[in-house]
């Protein structure tokens, strides 16, 4: 497989004495990788990325191979400034690109490790453009919007058709048709489309159906000149998916159709629903895999009997969605607790624990900025599991320390999560080692007992963008604990990290004597990542974002073992397996 480089200087350049300009990687075939578009109108948060990788999905399923990219119309190189209570969680790939939080539910649907060659942002769209000009790769051309970016656009979307040998790539476009942001992706799209030759190519528009209370009906008026915005751009779709709270009526697919030059057919009703791991079945139901198939005309390219078995695997993970009926409550500690996007991940890795244990995790967001001591037992009292997740600053970080001391001296389940690993190895400090004065430097940079300070590389750095501590790292388990246990005696697990911070390794030996076990490390480097308490029942946590890498039919063992322990708690039963044979039973 060539390397991105490879392809990069095999571009052919552009000259003056021609207006065409569509750059394309050495040995690119148009026509035979498909693509698939799929851009959002009326409002943004319709789903596009689930919508997406639910589509994905069947024609995976199909033996299809599929590559995914989320096009973002934003001037940030990556996501690692954003602030997760405007955007949603930052979602960090095993390569360390810092990006949106639906290339999370592109992982999770495929079950598919991703990479930066599937996320792209203007930011880097026009870094590239400013760059080459610089480097005189556009000769004496004046460099335009037309055909230049539109050119590196295009450039992106097949270098990743390249890269992957995909069948299909699957384009999601961020935002709405009609953000000025926007308007370049979708000219690039329509260039593409004609580039690329018939068949290659499915415009798929998601849109809104309007259900105001008042009237008791749904009004179609909105999705209608969304679409007519998006025709005005020289794109015809192919499909229109309309969300709505409720099934969109007939009426109104009637209307839709009328107005756009789209079959009936291929305007279907996508209503609200409760999982959104029941969604392909939705899909595969309206007939929009075979569709597909057909628009793109891949039909011979579809291996039925690959498919039987997924969908069979697929069916028996959502039928443990409705028999997980279980309740156990965790609560969850931080300072974005109004919006549930900001811990997407954390919310959809209790989930696939709580499906495979036959529970339904209740989540219990705990502020913490006012809990002390004397109040902690109110918010913790009746639940069956804390975490605190990952986090930066100093907002609310004595609460986060008080659930913390709670959740251990009362043996409730804990699960800390990088921000969480080092709140807790505070914590430990402070009440059993009796270092009054342990903080983390990022708290408090002149504390007497650094027991949480700078990793050692991050002290040269300067800013903040992408520069930290980032992406997948092996982690050397420690034999005979219970990380070690929970990943099935393995001798490294891998996760994915984010932090500028870490346990002082100074501190270490005061630790361990004092009982707290180091039962994960960085292979090379003194570099603690999984801490435990051998006295509790389920104490644990880790310098990484154990999260990021749980997906439905593998779920993550920490989480897993979470759960278990939970419910073991709430239903002092017997029954219940052990944190460890719980994984054991179902993630080997
Ligand atoms: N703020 C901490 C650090 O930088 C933890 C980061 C996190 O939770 N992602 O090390």
């Amino acid at each position: 497989m060539a390397k991105d480089s490879e392809l990069l200087t095999s571009v052919s350049k552009t000259s003056t004495d021609s207006e065409f300009f569509s750059p394309m990687p050495a040995g690119y075939k148009p026509g035979r990788t498909k693509y698939l578009f799929v851009m959002g109108t009326v409002m943004s948060g319709l789903g596009k990325g689930i919508f997406s990788s639910c589509l994905a999905k069947l024609m995976q399923d199909k033996g299809l191979k599929v590559a995914p990219i989320k096009l973002e119309g934003y001037l940030n190189i990556d996501s690692g400034t954003l602030n997760p209570f405007r955007h949603g969680e930052v979602f960090i790939l095993d390569d360390g690109m810092e990006c949106d939080m639906d290339l999370g539910t592109y992982e999770r649907m495929l079950d598919q490790n991703l990479s930066r060659a599937n996320f792209c942002t203007s930011g880097q769209i026009f870094n590239d453009v400013l760059n080459k000009e610089r480097h005189g790769d556009y000769l004496g051309r004046d460099v335009q919007m037309i055909p230049h970016v539109t050119g590196e656009v295009k450039l992106r979307l097949r270098n990743l058709a390249m890269k992957t040998n995909a069948d299909v790539v699957f384009v999601e476009i961020g935002g709405t048709v009609g953000d000025l942001e926007n308007a370049y992706f979708i000219e690039a799209m329509r260039e593409l489309a004609y580039e690329e030759g018939q068949n290659s190519s499915c415009f798929v528009a998601l849109t809104y159906i309007l259900e105001p209370q008042t009237l008791g009906e749904q009004k179609s008026k909105a999705a209608q000149l969304g679409i007519k915005q998006l025709m005005q751009f020289g794109v015809q779709p192919d499909i229109i998916a309309c969300r709505c709270a409720s099934p969109v009526t007939d009426t109104v697919r009637q209307k839709i159709s009328v107005y756009s030059n789209v079959p009936f057919e291929r305007v279907i009703s996508l209503p609200d629903s409760a999982s959104i791991y029941t969604i392909p079945a939705m899909l595969r139901d309206r007939g929009l895999d075979f569709e597909v198939a057909r628009l793109l005309k891949i039909e011979e390219r579809l291996n039925l009997r690959h498919e039987r078995k997924a969908w069979a695997q697929w069916c028996d993970f959502t039928d443990k969605i409705e028999a997980a009926q279980k309740p156990v409550t965790i609560a969850i500690t931080g300072k974005y607790t109004s919006v549930r996007d900001s811990y997407a991940s954390i919310l959809n890795a209790l989930e696939h624990a709580g499906i495979a244990l036959g529970a339904k995790v209740n989540v219990k967001w705990v502020e913490t900025t006012s809990i002390t001591d004397a109040n902690v037992s109110e918010p913790l009292g009746d639940v069956d599991g804390v975490i605190v997740p990952g986090g930066f600053g100093t907002r609310g970080t004595e609460g986060k320390i008080c659930c913390i001391k709670f959740a251990r001296e009362d043996h409730i389940p804990y699960l800390g999560i990088c921000f969480g690993f080092q709140m807790a190895v505070i914590e430990f400090a402070r009440s059993v080692c009796g270092l009054k004065g342990a903080n983390s430097t990022e708290v408090e940079p002149n504390c007497p007992e650094p027991v949480i300070d700078y990793l050692p590389e991050q002290l040269k750095i300067e800013g903040l963008g992408g520069n930290m501590r980032l992406g997948g790292h092996d982690i050397e388990l420690k034999p005979d604990t219970l990380a070690w246990r929970l990943f099935l005696e393995a001798r490294t697990a891998r996760m994915r990290f984010r932090h500028r911070y870490e346990v002082a390794p100074r501190y270490i030996e005061l630790l361990e004597k004092a009982g707290l076990v180091f039962s994960g490390k960085a292979p090379n480097q003194p570099i603690m990542q999984i801490l435990e308490l051998p006295s509790h029942p389920y104490f644990i946590g880790t310098q990484a974002h154990p999260c990021l890498t749980s997906r439905p039919l593998r779920p993550q063992p920490m989480f897993v073992g979470l759960v278990a322990a939970a419910l073991k708690k709430r239903y002092l039963q017997n029954d219940f397996p052990d944190p460890v044979s719980a994984v054991q039973k179902l993630c080997s």
